[in-house]
């Protein structure tokens, strides 16, 4: 009998000729449970997802209570969904006033396409503007906006009209024209190896949009909800973006994506033509109670208050002279090494050491730290202690 690892290879599509190939069957918390019982600390949340941990008590709750009353039952919105409801005014209640308004879908990659399309129908504009070095997913509208030729290439022709600025500089600002429907940015860098601008750089940004009409988009795929030490990332800046882009962190682990904007802005969608933007599954109930169980059990743990502790404390414990820098606010860290191979080097000792980690798609010798926020302090003495080990051996 083939083992669960062949049949995975014989009839699961590939996204690489190495996938890592580990199986789990249990997650719980900070961890991770495989076949043979081993137990691995996750330290990247499955790519930035399980902020509250895995399988929180009260999103678990959630999704059984909701899968027994109804799962779906009509294309998103038609039919008044109380749990849909109840997580868009939830979110509103903690985003600014502009940002009063949501469309639920299924992905992150989604809420990249829902975004552009708006700006576009919003403005009547057709230009949109992104950052090298950026990622917002890999539909062929968000792969456009990709920073990084190498993985667009093979899939040209993608979209036309767009440009790319260097995230962080003023000058590339310039870019920004009366022609400009959107500017996507994430607001911290996640594939680019966490990287943070600057309060003048988000401060210029915000006038040159406001200025030129354009309409601010920021990606808070991965950075939102609680990771950078703030809510939304954009705290950090005492700036509002005009539509706001959440996924990954804010299902607790069941998929769904959002894009947020104002009332004015969103209801171009369902105008000349109507139905702008729809979807099936967008806003599944489940995923939805899923979402409001995990907002309502970070602001009632109040987790958001020691995220920026626990980074600090990061920074402190991993000093190495084979560590250039641990780069990043909060708990989205990138550990800094010379190259792609002493970091290849240190995750896979590492994940063998019961520590799972991995880089970034646009940097390759950083090594990834986006734990669930609910890790404590002696957890990230232990992931510290090991990474330091491994770099001692290693580097
Ligand atoms: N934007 C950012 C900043 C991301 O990090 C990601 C996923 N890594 C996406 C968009 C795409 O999200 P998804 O994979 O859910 O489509």
């Amino acid at each position: 009998m083939l083992t669960q690892r062949q049949l995975f290879l014989q009839h699961n599509a590939q996204t690489t000729l190495e996938p890592l190939l580990l199986e789990f069957n249990k997650a719980n918390g900070m961890y991770l449970y495989d076949s043979q019982g081993k137990k691995y600390m996750d330290l990247i949340a499955g790519i930035g997802v399980s902020n509250v941990g895995h399988c929180h008590p009260a999103v678990v709750a959630a999704v059984q209570e909701q899968a027994a009353s109804y799962m779906h039952i009509m294309v998103y919105g038609e039919f008044v969904q109380s749990p849909q409801v109840n997580f868009a005014k939830a979110l509103a209640d903690v985003l600014p006033s502009n940002l009063n308004c949501t469309y639920f879908v299924n992905s992150g990659t989604e809420a990249v396409e829902g975004a552009m399309k708006l700006a576009k129908r919003y403005t009547n504009r057709s230009e949109i503007i992104a950052c090298y070095n950026s990622y917002h997913g890999s539909t062929q509208g968000a792969l456009s906006l990709m920073g990084n030729e190498e993985f667009k290439q093979a899939y040209r022709p993608l979209l036309p009209g767009i440009s790319f600025i260097h995230y962080g500089a003023l000058p590339d600002l310039n870019l920004i024209t009366s022609k400009t429907a959107a500017v996507f940015v994430e607001t911290i860098q996640g594939e680019a190896g966490i990287r943070v601008a600057d309060q003048a750089y988000f401060e210029a940004l915000r006038k040159k949009c406001t200025d030129t009409g354009a309409l601010l988009v920021f990606d808070e795929i991965q950075c939102g909800f609680g990771r950078t030490g703030k809510m939304f990332g954009f705290e950090h800046f005492n700036i509002v973006p005009d539509i706001l882009l959440l996924a990954k962190g804010i299902g607790g682990g069941m998929p769904i994506g959002a894009f947020i904007s104002s009332r004015e802005i969103m209801i171009s969608l369902a105008t000349n033509p109507i139905l702008g933007h729809i979807t099936t599954f967008g806003g599944h109930p489940v995923s939805c109670a899923a979402g409001l169980a995990t907002l309502q059990t970070i602001l009632n743990e109040d987790i958001v208050a020691g995220v920026t502790e626990k980074g600090l404390l990061f920074k402190k414990l991993l000093k190495h002279p084979a560590i250039k820098e641990v780069r990043g606010i909060g708990l989205m860290m990138g550990i800094v090494f010379e190259n792609f191979d002493i970091n290849k080097k240190v995750i896979d000792a590492c994940i063998k050491d019961g520590l799972i980690s991995d880089w970034f798609l646009h940097c390759s010798n950083a090594m990834r730290v986006v734990p669930p926020l609910i890790i404590t302090e002696s957890e990230i003495e232990w992931a510290c202690s090991i990474i330091l080990k491994n770099v001692e051996a290693i580097a």
